[in-house]
């Protein structure tokens, strides 16, 4: 006869009965959710990253400021190559951004 284990779940704070002592969540649904705020959470904080490099490139460009430019853009495009990123990311904004930054290296390069 299984064991059951009373939890409480991370999500909506119900008790539940589970067969494993690390289940977190009482449903479907509330796995469901857990997942989509984790994915929405790592979007954030990705987006937070992401948010001084543009603007540093920004700030870099209104200044005509070359080599600002080329470092601004070199680490907007590291940071969209780490493994996160094209899975955060919706994949036609993921290459774009990419592109860009890409495009704004090349023409700094030289
Ligand atoms: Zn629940």
């Amino acid at each position: 006869m299984p064991q059951h284990h009373t939890l409480t779940c991370a999500r909506c704070g119900r008790a539940f009965a589970a067969t494993r002592a690390d289940a977190r969540t009482c449903s479907t649904a509330c796995r469901v959710a857990m997942s989509a705020k984790r994915r929405n959470d790592a979007i954030d904080a990705l987006i937070a990253e992401l948010a001084p490099l543009s603007q540093a490139l920004t700030v870099a460009t209104q200044r005509g400021d070359a080599a600002g430019v080329l470092d601004a853009a070199s680490a907007l495009r590291e940071r969209l190559s780490l493994d996160d990123a094209p899975r955060l990311l919706d994949s036609t904004l993921h290459g774009l951004l990419i592109a860009a930054a890409s495009g704004v290296v090349a023409n700094h390069s030289e």
